[in-house]
């Protein structure tokens, strides 16, 4: 038995499961739509016998990547709680709770190996993500410096909708944002019963569809190139982050930032907002996890940006319980075998 990670960031499970980026293994599991969980999806389908996600992940490349690239007798999809048996080894999905689709792994044999993937175990206050016992925990490690603390996550949500519902008044209202957050934002905007129009480029439109039909709930909103959108001069935008800087000019801005520590809401000019919303574990959840899950070994992943090197320190420092990051930083490969429970 054995974990590694690989230069490509493949996060390898056992005898024949590779996450998240492509590996000769037999199985090939991708546990969310972002694109640096995607990699070499193509060459997956292409030569592993199976690539296995969630309903709604796989719902979602349709559009973010091609009908095409996810149309393949090879894609199986797994929904929460299923169970995938190949060979020896049982392979289970778990809500992440990180966006729409984004699964955790969990893979038994004779131990029980489990694999965050991107997660966030709290939403609008609540624990929402499951924790699972482990033997090894391979870990997500965005947050994995204690200066990365959200001591405030219980009180975003509310501060969100005053702002929102204060800059209305004022006029229009555009709120910027990565995938998986704009559509977890809608939910709220729709939740907190703000019944302005939303407008919404046409691929995001696309994208709250495939959730809208996965089980998120969201009230009027629009695609910018629509009949409606465009008789409509008071509303909310929602868009990537990437167009932030073309659009809105004259508007409320309020940018959702998963690198704001110091307040729920930081005002950075006239007009202009920046709300500490992230659909990652802080710094706290992390080692909540670990403390849950009450694994032997931790693996944090190095390879994914974050503080993988600081976490596994941390983690060894308070749990005593050995872990370390992958790849090493200091190699260009690296391999950790025999870890028995
Ligand atoms: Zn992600």
């Amino acid at each position: 038995m054995e974990v590694e990670i690989d230069q490509n960031g493949a996060v390898l499970l056992g005898k024949n499961v590779a996450c998240d980026a492509h590996c000769p293994k037999p199985i090939r599991v991708v546990t969310h739509s972002h694109f640096d969980h995607i990699g070499g999806l193509d060459e997956s389908i292409a030569h592993c016998e199976k690539v296995l996600m969630t309903p709604a992940t796989r719902d979602l490349l349709e559009i973010l990547k091609s009908k095409k690239s996810v149309d393949s007798p090879k894609i199986h999809c797994l929904r929460y709680g299923e169970t995938f048996e190949y060979e020896n080894e049982k392979l289970t999905f778990f809500s992440a709770n990180h966006i729409i689709g984004s699964a955790q792994v969990l893979l038994e044999s004779d131990i029980r190996i489990v694999y965050t993937g991107d997660f966030k175990l709290y939403r609008g206050g609540s624990l929402t993500a499951p924790t699972i016992p482990s033997d090894i925990l391979v870990m997500d490690a965005t947050y994995g410096n204690p200066h990365r603390r959200r001591t405030f996550k219980n009180e975003i949500t509310a501060r969100f909708i005053d702002l929102v519902k204060k800059s209305l008044e004022a006029g229009i209202v555009y709120i910027f944002g990565y995938y998986g957050k704009l559509q977890e934002i809608l939910e709220i905007i729709h939740t907190a019963d703000i019944e302005t129009p939303v407008i919404v480029p046409e691929k995001v439109f696309k994208m709250m569809q495939v959730c809208e039909r996965h089980g998120m709930k969201f009230g009027n909103y629009f695609s910018s190139k629509s009949e409606e959108a465009k008789g409509l001069d008071h509303f909310i935008g929602l868009y990537h982050m990437g167009s932030k800087q073309w659009i809105g000019k004259g508007a409320t801005k309020i940018t959702l930032s998963g690198w704001e520590f110091d307040m729920p809401v930081r005002q950075e000019r006239a007009k202009e907002f920046t709300v500490a919303f992230s659909d990652h574990a802080d710094f706290d959840e992390l080692l909540q996890y670990v403390g849950l899950s009450k694994p032997k070994r931790v693996i944090t992943d190095n390879k994914r940006g974050g503080d993988a090197v600081t976490l596994a320190k941390e983690i060894t420092k308070r749990f005593g319980i050995p872990a370390e990051p992958l790849p090493s930083s200091d190699s260009m490969s690296s391999v950790v075998k025999g870890f028995s429970a």
